[in-house]
């Protein structure tokens, strides 16, 4: 019964190590945020120890009786914050969601149509090395080069020609808003089932600050550690005809037994989701992405050949196009890293330069929010990393704006009472 210090010093000290990182740089990668200690105790209880193959009421283990309780709350949580027929909170990731709810829905061999991945879309929904690319049909859909947009016009076109058996709206890098009855229009005409995958936006529809999926798709997957700010993990939503195919296909399709840990970190996730300081901080995230759009895109920035896709921002998430900047996306990373900024490097649509380096960068503003960061911190930082990003950074420059982030992250302390 030792504790982690006196069993094994190697990973308490990572772990200590990873707990001053996050507290004294800002966090921007934008499919990032930090979980409540609520969350964090719940993650790291008892409920680790437990067996629960099934659902709740039945299940194939003994001694279910609490983690039962547990489960029901995350279920009923969920479905009253998005108003869903069905949940199931057992994927253990969002990728597992994507794999059961297709496995539920498809045959192999069967017709999907997604957002490519250089479009901004997401590895499951139909990646050529990644399951979904390897068990189904993929046909995929384009943003417009003109507008940065999803092309609803070339939708409609490949869903008539490929009559594909699922549609996937969603999306991992794309700064604006789906119009989800477009898409249930046309996958009305074509027959296909909808699934809507709202991992990165899921707090945004939580806190009525984005329209919802729900009433639209017949699938709604999502993480639940984006902007819905809980444990890293998975959910699937569904209309109730479809309840007992999605609940096979998770249990004993995909998975053997749920983590109810992390479940109940989930259930934790979910009251505060429907909270009001929950709201505001979705108002924030919202209103810092908008701020360092604006001021990505003012005339000392795009001087530099750097600028924003699409041209601003509906969501938590800017992506700045690189494309005719000297610098690359792997240097940008690395230059905003040296001051203390974390994002991540990432494709634009037709990027000229490799994967691994890239033309684009992803910010998201949902961590910094968590922080507590307003208007004036989220335009203190768009100023940091506009200033960053033009020619002439050097070492000087590299400690001036490093002592700005220093003093946002002071002003905001993250976890203050975990050592
Ligand atoms: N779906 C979307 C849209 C995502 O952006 C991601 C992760 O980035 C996932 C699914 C996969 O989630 P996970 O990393 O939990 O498997």
């Amino acid at each position: 019964n030792s504790s982690l210090h006196e069993l094994d010093p190697d990973v308490a000290a990572a772990v200590d190590a990873e707990l001053h990182r996050q507290q004294s740089t800002l966090e921007m990668i934008a499919s990032e945020n930090f979980a409540p200690v609520a969350v964090l105790q719940a993650q790291g209880s008892v409920l680790t120890n437990k067996y629960a193959e099934g659902y709740p009421g039945r299940r194939y283990y003994g001694g279910c009786e609490h983690v039962d309780v547990v489960e029901q709350l995350a279920i009923d949580r969920i479905k009253a914050l998005f108003g869903a027929e069905h949940a199931n909170v057992q994927p253990h990731s969002g990728a597992q969601a994507n794999a059961a709810a297709m496995f539920a829905l498809l045959n192999p061999g069967d017709t999907i149509l997604g957002l490519n991945l250089a479009h901004g879309g997401h590895l499951t929904h139909g990646m050529k090395i990644n399951f979904s690319g390897k068990l189904y049909n993929v046909v995929a859909y384009h943003v417009d080069q003109e507008t940065g947009q999803v092309d609803m016009a070339e939708v409609e076109r490949l869903a008539k020609e490929s009559r594909p058996k699922l549609i996937i709206a969603g999306w991992s890098a794309y700064p604006r808003q789906l119009d989800f009855a477009a898409f249930r229009r046309i996958a009305d005409e074509v027959g296909a089932y909808l699934m809507v995958d709202m991992a990165h936006f899921a707090g945004l529809v939580a806190a009525g600050l984005h329209p919802s999926p729900v009433p639209y798709a017949d699938v709604v997957t999502t993480t639940t550690h984006k902007t819905l700010g809980g444990p890293r993990g998975g959910v699937i939503l569904s209309k109730a005809e479809l309840a007992k195919k999605i609940n096979s296909a998770v249990f004993p399709g995909q998975q053997g037994g749920p983590l109810e840990h992390v479940i109940a970190a989930k259930a934790v996730a979910f009251k505060v989701a429907a909270s009001e300081e929950f709201k505001d901080r979705q108002v924030r995230t919202l209103e810092g992405a908008k701020i360092l759009a604006e001021r990505l895109t003012q005339d000392d920035v795009t001087a530099a050949g750097v600028s924003v896709l699409s041209g601003g921002t509906d969501v938590h998430l800017v992506l700045v196009d690189l494309r005719d900047s000297e610098l690359d996306g792997q240097q940008a990373e690395d230059r905003l890293h040296e001051i203390g900024i974390t994002v991540n490097r990432n494709a634009v649509p037709n990027d000229p330069r490799p994967p691994m380096v890239t033309s684009g960068l992803r910010i998201g503003t949902p961590a910094l929010a968590t922080r507590g960061f307003g208007t004036e911190d989220f335009h203190e930082v768009a100023d940091v990393i506009a200033e960053a990003l033009k020619p002439g950074f050097d070492a000087e420059t590299a400690k001036a704006l490093g002592a700005r982030v220093t003093a946002l992250a002071d002003k905001h302390p993250l976890y203050p009472g975990l050592k």
